[in-house]
């Protein structure tokens, strides 16, 4: 059993009761008494405080958090072992003490003493660090477990870098007996997302972002929608889509929707991972070294900027499959893990849009065989689209900010280039947008004048953030045929999680998610 903990941070009864009333009809398993938050502390409060709790019949930790571990109120550690000791007594069914407290003679007779009273609490002794890693996190378990081998380790770390998730992650896979092990920060979300995965006898979820007791908490109900709490299970196969950074990525939530709507035992994770290629490969090392373990569950990732390059890089070096489109793009959105911890790595960039093109057009691929097309950008996506045209033999000309980058790029795909301002000499029955000019918050601009747009054009902005760009609404005004982001973004998305699953993604259900998302 893994527990959804929702941390009770009241600093009166009354404030307690709302907050205890509120975990429970969001869905908390077990609910923590912070009595460190209550105000001019006294065991009076805290009784009355777990009365209101018990009224939840949900199961009770009771803590009163050292200052030096993260706790607010700066009790004695007489009042805050009294507290402990009198709530294990008063039928708390845990109690939750420092373990550097514990190891203090006085403190460990007041609490085992109170522990044998009432044998049905338990004993969590815990560990903070809110500078980093532990020295070593296995040596620091084995020593919590001689000094009260009956007691619940809790090691809670930060990490400051999503490699830094792995040492915790492991330490839970390799152990059979009751351990919470989480990491805080941004960085370490991982680990409480994914508690219930490796066993960790809890999480920690809060109620609202206001109401955080910890860095790194993820509120309760995105744990239970987003993150499908009550489907994970030991054997739940985990994706991802790595980037920095990720925050505002749709994929998570389009994924975990398609996923529950087809009855799939897996997740997906934002995971960010910050750094270049050294830092993308001590990740996939990670997950590739343990292999033999089962890779912590990991099954596959969707690629994001900046690491398209070094995802190609990596499987291009130690990979089993490098799809030769994706080498000819020069990046890989798509890593898929095989047996053996084997990585292969594809572009669905390109066959997202071309579909996209294409069926705005309602024509098959080689129909754009001699089309003029104008396209604006020379990064990422530019190389996808560009590879796609130039298979074609589309009459292609690429436009950039950067006219280096356009020549290279054209050089590359046998095409034409031109600087960007002199777009207004284009002379194309297609325009494709692959800047980021017109996303989100820069909405008011386009990277095409007005006057360049005609009736008869098809006009496609590779940007989904607004789904309706400026360029978009000019070539609507002016009668052209358009085509949004998310057409190419959902068909991408598609082609990803048929190489993750071997299924077909329900459209519908991705369709509905991304426009959900899009219009908010
Ligand atoms: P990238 O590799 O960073 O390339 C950005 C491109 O935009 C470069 O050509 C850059 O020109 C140009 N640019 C950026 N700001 C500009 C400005 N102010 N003025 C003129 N040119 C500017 O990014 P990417 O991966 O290709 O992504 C580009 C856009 O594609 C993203 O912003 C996103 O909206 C969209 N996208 C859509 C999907 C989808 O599925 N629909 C997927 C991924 C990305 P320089 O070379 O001069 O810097």
């Amino acid at each position: 059993m893994s527990y959804l903990t929702v941390a009770i941070s009241g600093s009166d009864k009354k404030q307690i009761s709302a907050q205890a009333a509120r975990a429970k009809s969001a869905g908390a398993e077990m609910l923590e008494l912070r009595a460190d938050y209550i105000e001019e502390l006294d065991w009076k409060k805290v009784k009355h405080a777990m009365k209101a709790i018990f009224a939840t019949d949900l199961p009770l930790i009771v803590t009163c958090r050292d200052k030096s571990e993260g706790g607010v109120g700066d009790w004695p550690l007489q009042l805050r072992t009294e507290m402990l000791a009198s709530a294990a007594r008063k039928g708390a069914n845990f109690i939750d003490c420092e373990y550097a407290n514990f190891v203090n003679p006085e403190v460990r007779q007041q609490i085992t003493e109170a522990l044998d009273e009432n044998p049905d609490c338990r004993l969590i002794l815990s560990a903070h660090n809110f500078e980093g890693k532990f020295d070593d996190l296995q040596d620091l378990h084995d020593d919590i477990k001689k000094e009260y081998p009956e007691a619940i380790p809790k090691l809670v770390y930060t990490a400051s870098h999503i490699n830094d998730c792995f040492e915790g992650m492991e330490l839970l896979e390799n152990s059979s007996d009751d351990l919470i092990v989480l990491a805080m920060g941004q960085a370490g979300m991982m680990t409480r997302i994914l508690a219930k995965k490796y066993g960790s006898f809890l999480t920690f979820a809060s109620l609202s972002s206001d109401e955080s007791t910890a860095p790194g908490q993820v509120e309760i109900s995105e744990m239970k929608k987003l993150y499908r709490w009550d489907s994970i299970k030991e054997k739940t196969e985990l994706f991802g889509v790595i980037g920095d950074p990720v925050g505002h990525s749709l994929s998570p939530a389009i994924f975990n929707a398609c996923f529950d709507a087809q009855g799939i035992n897996a997740l997906y994770l934002p995971i960010q991972i910050q750094g270049a290629q050294h830092e993308f490969d001590d990740f996939l090392n990670n997950i590739v070294n343990r292999a033999d373990k089962g890779g912590f569950g990991f099954g596959g990732f969707s690629v994001t900027i900046p690491h398209k390059a070094h995802a190609l890089e990596h499987v291009a070096r130690v990979g089993e499959t490098l799809e030769p489109l994706a080498a000819d793009i020069g990046a890989v959105n798509t890593l898929k893990l095989g047996i053996g911890g084997k990585i292969s790595g594809y572009n669905t960039d390109y066959a997202g849009a071309m579909g996209a093109l294409c069926a705005s057009m309602d024509i098959e691929k080689h129909q754009l065989h001699k089309v003029s097309i104008a396209m604006v950008g020379a990064g990422g996506v530019g190389r996808a689209v560009a590879a796609g045209l130039a298979e074609v033999g589309a009459h292609l000309t690429i436009y950039n900010r950067t006219v280096e980058k356009a020549a290279a790029l054209a050089d590359e795909f046998n095409c034409k280039y031109e600087w960007l301002d002199r777009i207004d000499n284009m002379d194309a029955q297609v325009v494709i947008n692959c800047t980021s000019i017109g996303m989100h918050p820069n909405v008011d601009a386009s990277p095409v004048p007005e006057a360049c747009l005609k009736k008869g054009m098809t006009v496609f902005d590779t940007v989904y953030n607004p789904l309706d760009t400026l360029l978009l609404k000019q070539a609507k005004e002016a009668g052209a045929k358009t085509v949004n982001g998310a057409e190419m973004f959902i068909r991408q998305a598609m082609a990803q999680f048929k190489l993750f699953t071997g299924e077909q993604a329900d459209e519908k259900t991705m369709r509905k998610t991304v426009f959900g998302c899009l219009s908010k």
